[in-house]
């Protein structure tokens, strides 16, 4: 059996002229858990140019969703933000990662960090009845450098506190916290700034962070990844992996060149 599927693209929505999105149709084979990412691409004269993409929507979806970026001259998204209903994109059959709530001791709060398109495992675990179930309270926090690129805002505000099954849980338990470096907003600055000041935390009405109560997931920019891994591991977090659970688990959004 191949390694890949081939699936048709449904729906595409450009949020900016570097950001898009994309539901495609899905294998009823494929299985993933929610926060994987799986490589896709294109077939470029007949070969697969693939990439890592982490899985937007929830393994109890019907389609498969995916954010991603435009990279000026990238190999693959150059072309892939050029995709239109009816495309074909190929799909890797083995959906893996580190950000699963198996891989976090249990706790109070979990803190889900992103940037960019480091938002995507999370849209999928913020739809998971058992993220609820594991965590009394749910804060997802998203950096970006202006407004615009704050995709999925209006949904996360407006729509999904509604949803038929989740949306109770969403109005209880899920906090949202956008913020934006390069332009005003309501929320401004890095995560890392916001937590070191503490503002985050007078901002959600939470107490300072504390690895017994709290646990995170953290998706960015590799130089995200490590701020806020160092101030985690300043507020005594361990990091977790696939094979032995702990208070925190990491993921690049991308690789540097
Ligand atoms: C585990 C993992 C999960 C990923 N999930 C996603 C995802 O959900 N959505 C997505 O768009 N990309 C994601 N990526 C990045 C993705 O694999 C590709 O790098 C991206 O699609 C660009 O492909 P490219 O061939 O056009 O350019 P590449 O040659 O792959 O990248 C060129 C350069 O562009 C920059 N870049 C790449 N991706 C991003 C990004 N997402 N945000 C900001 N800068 C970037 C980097 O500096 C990189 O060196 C993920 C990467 C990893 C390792």
């Amino acid at each position: 059996m191949s390694a890949f599927n081939s699936e048709k693209v449904l729906t595409v929505h450009h949020w900016t002229d570097s950001l898009f999105s994309f539901t495609t149709t899905r294998d009823t084979s494929l299985k993933f858990k929610n926060g994987h990412f799986t490589m896709i691409g294109l077939k470029i004269d007949g070969k697969p140019l693939l990439r890592a993409y982490s899985i937007v929507s929830a393994n109890h979806d019907e389609h498969l969703e995916f954010l991603s970026i435009k990279v000026p001259n990238g190999p693959l998204t150059s072309r892939l933000q050029h995709i239109k209903p009816g495309d074909e994109i190929v799909v890797g059959r083995k959906p893996t990662g580190t950000l699963l709530i198996d891989y976090l001791l249990p706790g109070k709060r979990l803190y889900l960090f992103s940037s960019g398109t480091g938002l995507a495992p999370f849209m999928s675990l913020i739809h998971d009845p058992e993220t609820y179930e594991k965590f009394s309270e749910v804060i997802l926090i998203h950096s970006v450098r202006e407004v615009k690129e704050l995709a999925y805002h209006d949904y996360l505000t407006q729509v999904l506190p509604e949803h038929e099954f989740l949306g109770e849980m969403v109005k209880k338990q899920l906090k949202y916290y956008p913020t934006v470096t390069r332009e005003a907003f309501h929320n401004e600055g890095r995560i890392t700034d916001l937590i070191e000041s503490g503002k985050l935390f007078t901002d959600l009405g939470v107490p300072p962070l504390h690895p017994e109560y709290d646990k995170g997931m953290i998706c960015g920019s590799p130089a995200m990844l490590r701020d806020l891994k160092h101030i985690l591991e300043a507020r005594g977090f361990k990091e977790g992996n696939t094979s032995t659970p702990f208070d925190f688990v990491i993921e690049r959004a991308f690789a540097d060149q």
